[in-house]
């Protein structure tokens, strides 16, 4: 693998190679000392254009157990505010020779661009509405934790699907892992192609109760232009995962950041059943695995056993 772009790109056995790694760093972050020589002497650039708690902390720590040098950019405070362009500043940073960048824009398509002026291999942490492929990783992985497999499960994507990049890596992810995606919302955040991915589209919550897993998306106000429900009450009312909606047996997932009392009731926010901070902790091990497979080449990763003390 030379970059990670999209989900798309990944057969299943790219996933599983992937989250299997990931599972071994595991074992690493366990230890006391949280650290491996696996990428010493290897850069990593963490380029950022829009605003981001999970993912750059996690891919900076990420690339730090694995003993690489992080350089972390984010465009507010740069020269991007005296209107040097994305490239410019591409070119500017790739000087320093990144092996790795791993970058965050609001434009679709922006980091298969980066992939084309640069030689460091690029990691897509979220393109506009387009895909967020490592959040699907991370998913997959924590559902592989919970369920063993995620063949035959149904999964269902409630809210706003037209304005999330982390429904469209998901839905490939999950389904090129077996399982049975649903999305659902009211019909202004569900676009008309999605089917086409490959879930089946609800326009209610009436027949969430076959739902193995619940993965709640946020409202991305940021991308909206106008308003696309009546009101976060009507929305709220009609959509809101709560305890009413779903049963102890179901999962719930969220990518962060919550809107809580919007898509999650507090309650579920809170429930030690819901998988959020799991998530979050997989997001270190997996962004591991995906520096690592992509700057060491496709070699597996064994941890050397801990001394033990006598
Ligand atoms: N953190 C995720 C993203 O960047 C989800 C979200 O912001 O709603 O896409």
């Amino acid at each position: 693998m030379r970059h990670l772009l999209s989900i798309s790109e990944l057969e299943r056995a790219d996933i599983e190679r992937i989250v299997e790694q990931a599972a071994r760093f595991a074992e690493v972050s366990d230890r006391e000392i949280k650290k491996v020589p696996a990428l010493r002497g290897r850069m990593v650039l963490n380029l950022f254009y829009e605003a981001s708690t999970r993912t750059r902390s996690s891919f900076e720590l990420a690339a730090k157990r694995l003993s690489a040098d992080v350089v972390n950019f984010a465009s507010g405070g740069s020269s991007v505010e005296k209107g040097e362009s994305l490239k410019d500043t591409v070119l500017t940073l790739g000087a320093h020779k990144p092996d790795a960048i791993v970058i965050r824009t609001p434009w679709v398509g922006a980091a298969a661009l980066v992939a084309g002026w640069t030689g460091a291999a690029i990691v897509n942490a979220g393109d506009g509405k387009h895909e967020h492929p490592t959040q699907a990783l991370l998913d997959v992985y924590t559902l592989r934790q919970k369920l063993g497999a995620l063949d035959g499960a149904s999964i269902w994507i409630v809210g706003d699907v037209a304005h999330s990049r982390v429904a469209r890596s998901n839905i490939l992810a999950f389904s090129r892992m077996g399982a049975n995606v649903t999305v659902a919302g009211p019909p202004t955040l569900i676009p008309r192609e999605i089917g086409a991915l490959g879930c089946e589209v609800r326009f209610s919550l009436d027949e969430i109760a076959q739902a193995d897993v619940v993965y709640a998306l946020r409202m991305q106000h940021e991308r909206m232009s106008e308003a696309w429900v009546p009101s976060l009450r009507e929305y709220a009312a009609a959509f809101q995962i709560n305890r009413r909606r779903v049963s102890a047996r179901q999962l719930v997932m969220h990518p962060g950041p919550v809107n809580r009392g919007v898509e999650l009731s507090g309650e579920v926010v809170d429930s030690p059943r819901t998988l959020i901070t799991a998530q979050v902790q997989a997001g270190v091990v997996v962004r591991m695995a995906v520096l690592y497979e992509l700057l060491s080449g496709a070699r597996t990763f064994s941890p050397v056993p801990e001394p033990q003390l006598a």
